[in-house]
Parts: C-alpha cells; sequence; structure tokens
C-alpha cells in the first residue's frame, strides 16, 4: 500500500489532530443541511470514516444523489435520503474516482441508482483499478486490506458518462453535471444549480487541509477553479469540509497560486530538490500568514511542495 492509493487515509491523523485544535471545521460532520427546498448536503466524516460530503437533490419522479463515497458513506445517507424523500433514489454522482468518492457504486446500485460520472472517471479508473480491468491487484484491492466494507462490496465503474454536461431537468430543479477540464483529477465533475446558484465540487474545491494533488496537475487546477467561479456560485458545498460560500472556491485556488509561485521562485533561483526540501517550512509559514488560506495546510504539505516541484520539471526530493 502506498500513499497515492488511498489518498485520504494519509490524512487521518493529521485530520483528528486538527479538529481538537478548530472544533468549528467538524461542527456539522454527518448532519444532513437543507441548502434550498429539494437539496440537501451532508458532511461526511473524513476524521474517523475517511468519508466524503454529499448532496442530493429531490426531483418529482427521483433523488440524484451527489457523490458516491466509500460503501460505509453510502449506507450512512441512505437511510437520512430515505426519511427526507419517498422518491426513488435513481443517480449517484461521482465527482471522480477516488474511493470514497466512488467506492460506495455497488451500495448505490443495491438501492436503485446507477452510477454517473464524467467519462474521465472510467480512463482513470481503468489506469488505477487494474484488479477490476484484468491486471494486477490496483487501488480497490489495497484499500480492501484496511477497510472492511470495501472488502465486503465490489467495485462498480460507473455506467452513464458524459463528456462536457449532462442535464436533468424537471421544471422545479435543474442540476447541470460539469467537467471543466484537470483538477483534482482528470475527471472530476461538478452539480451546478443555476436556479439556486448552488455548486457541488467534490474534491476540485475542499475546505480545510483536505487537499490530496497526486491524481492532478496544479495548473490546470487553478484554470478549472477559475472557470467554476464564472458560474457566480453563492453556495459552495466542497467535496471534504464544510459547506460556505463563494469564498471557498477563490480561497482554493489563492492556496494554490500561492503554493505554486513559492515553488516557482526556487526553481527560478535553479535552487537543488534538497534545497527546496529544506526551505519547505518557510513557504509553510508564509502562507500559514494569510488568514484565508492557512486552513489548507496540512499533514500533506510537503507532498504538495514535491507536486508542483516535479510539474515545474525538478527532480524528485531525495529521502
Ligand atoms: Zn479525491
Amino acid at each position: 500500500m502506498n500513499a497515492l492509493s488511498i489518498p485520504c487515509i494519509p490524512l487521518f491523523i493529521f485530520i483528528v489532530a486538527t479538529s481538537l485544535f478548530a472544533p468549528h471545521l467538524r461542527a456539522e460532520v454527518n448532519k444532513v443541511e437543507q441548502v434550498a427546498p429539494g437539496v440537501y448536503f451532508h458532511e461526511g466524516d473524513i476524521g474517523r470514516k475517511g468519508h466524503c460530503n454529499n448532496g442530493w437533490i429531490v426531483f418529482d419522479d427521483y433523488v440524484l444523489v451527489i457523490d458516491g463515497n466509500f460503501p460505509s458513506g453510502a449506507q450512512e445517507v441512505i437511510p437520512k435520503i430515505k426519511t427526507a424523500t419517498d422518491k426513488p433514489i435513481r443517480f449517484a454522482f461521482d465527482t471522480h474516482h477516488h474511493g470514497d468518492h466512488a467506492y460506495g457504486n455497488q451500495v448505490w446500485l443495491e438501492n436503485g441508482a446507477t452510477p454517473v460520472a464524467h467519462a474521465g472517471v472510467l480512463e482513470e479508473m481503468k489506469k488505477y483499478e487494474t484488479g477490476h480491468f484484468g491486471g494486477k491487484a490496483g487501488r480497490w484491492e489495497d484499500t480492501a486490506k484496511n477497510r472492511k466494507d470495501v472488502a465486503a462490496s465490489k467495485l462498480k465503474p460507473p455506467t452513464l458518462l458524459f463528456n462536457k454536461d449532462l442535464i436533468f431537468d424537471d421544471g422545479r430543479h435543474r442540476v447541470e453535471l460539469l467537467h471543466f477540464g484537470v483538477a483534482h483529477t482528470h475527471g472530476d465533475g461538478f452539480a451546478w444549480l443555476p436556479k439556486e446558484r448552488i455548486l457541488f465540487t467534490g474534491d476540485a474545491c475542499v475546505n480545510g487541509p483536505y487537499n490530496f494533488m497526486g491524481d492532478g496537475d496544479s495548473g490546470e487546477w487553478v484554470k478549472t477553479l477559475e472557470a467554476a467561479r464564472k458560474l457566480q456560485p453563492k453556495v459552495i458545498c466542497p467535496g471534504h469540509g464544510p459547506m460556505g460560500g463563494p469564498e471557498v472556491l477563490v480561497d482554493q485556488r489563492n492556496y494554490f497560486i500561492a503554493l505554486r509561485d513559492g515553488v516557482k521562485t526556487w526553481k527560478d533561483a535553479g535552487k537543488s530538490p534538497a534545497d527546496v526540501k529544506a526551505a519547505i517550512n518557510d513557504l509553510k509559514e508564509k502562507i500559514r500568514k494569510d488568514d484565508k488560506i492557512a486552513r489548507y495546510i496540512g499533514g500533506s504539505f510537503n507532498a504538495h511542495v514535491e507536486k508542483v516541484w516535479t510539474e515545474l520539471g525538478g527532480e524528485a526530493f531525495p529521502k
């Protein structure tokens, strides 16, 4: 098992520690919040369960759920959806391919819902879920070693795919599933509710120290967040962390810009990987001084720096 294979697990200890000092970040975990009539948000318990956030929209004839979660995350949320409505759950939208957003697909399917995603999610699964596609053990098998819920289920890739957008509209509610390009992964999808100006972002935008950068590209990520910002959302429902206003999207983008600017300065100055590794804390403290983006610093900060450094053509850091 390596750190890249289970994006959320390396954050576990840090997040538990962080929550002791910043209880407001965790205040709404596992609680259903109505964002607008027929629109719900549920902040998952990432600290203890590794769960992602979920959302759901109650249409006249069915329920569309945002994010597949882990199997145990789906099992946590399904009774809560059924308490809120008796409409059948018909679609579960994976915002991307990671386990905490897509491994619950089989559970959704058993509850009547078809997994939906951007076509890039299936491509990413073909790349990383080699066990499912007839090759050597991949991420699912790695994760199953440490998660009973995954071991007891099976990978179900999304079967309803879109390239640019997919629209659900019954006249009362409209949800547009959109893809703006590479960000957290190569298949990130957003769910946009133009009437209420609510944006569900998956992990392309999180609210707290939850960024995993290993499967994405930080330069493209900044552009994708700018495209999302142009929708002018009023409410951001992130992939992890509490719901917020449009500032969450701005802060997430500014964190990556600050990170990239810092690393680029070192690259332009001709620093060696060892020099950069030694200087990481300076950049961390500089970013920490900016109140608006300090909350994005977490246990993965060194990995964030190294990812940007290698994207800019630098060699991996010495061990
Ligand atoms: Zn993710």
